[in-house]
């Protein structure tokens, strides 16, 4: 053992019981002899003057439970993490983030299955330019409808990785549908809560 790890023994408040190798090297070196006669004289103090039990407040217990049914009534808490730990983790544990989270992955595991939905949906578009462009040319939009169906064609036989970039156009109805999840997960909380 060195002066370090002995150091160390005693900033874990382990003054009263160091192992023998630890009361060795102190008897042999005076200045970890010094720290532990420090270590234990405080030690000591605080034993005196915390030794006198100290009742709690009166109505301290009755204060404690009413708030504590108070929380309760506030809704229904699937882990109740103390205050200590940083707000993100309980936020991320609130019922509704997990819904709305577990519906993020649910989307993002099926994404081929949007993908090809948004690739059927464009197919269907790069067809409508054809009585689109009919209509507007019968009503004298003649250019207009030019430059709308040109547009639409190319997006169509693009290749899949632009269309991949489009697909992507449904990301914002993705985080719209997750707010809306969000938002029905905390009212099924607060429902729960009430009853
Ligand atoms: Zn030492």
């Amino acid at each position: 053992m060195n002066c370090l790890e002995f150091e160390r023994l005693l900033d874990e408040g382990a003054a009263d019981r160091l192992p023998a190798e630890a009361l060795a090297h102190a008897r042999a070196c005076e200045a970890c002899a010094r720290s532990l006669a420090r270590a234990r004289s405080l030690e000591r103090e605080l034993e005196t003057h915390f030794s006198e039990a100290i009742a709690a407040p009166a109505g301290f217990a009755d204060r404690v439970m009413v708030r504590v049914e108070r929380g309760e009534a506030r809704g229904v808490r699937w882990l109740a993490l103390p205050s200590a730990f940083p707000w993100w983790t309980r936020a991320a544990l609130e019922p509704g983030v997990v819904l709305a989270l577990a519906t993020l992955a649910l989307f993002t595991w099926r994404s081929d299955r949007w993908l090809a939905g948004a690739r059927a949906a464009w197919d269907g578009l790069a067809a409508a330019p054809k009585w689109a462009h009919d209509g507007l040319l019968a009503a004298g939009f003649g250019p207009l409808a030019d430059l709308l169906s040109r547009s639409l064609a190319s997006v169509a036989s693009a290749s899949p990785s632009v269309q991949l970039g489009l697909a992507l156009g449904v990301a914002p109805l993705l985080l719209l549908a997750s707010w809306l999840a969000w938002r029905a997960g905390e009212r099924l909380v607060g429902a729960v809560g009430a009853r």
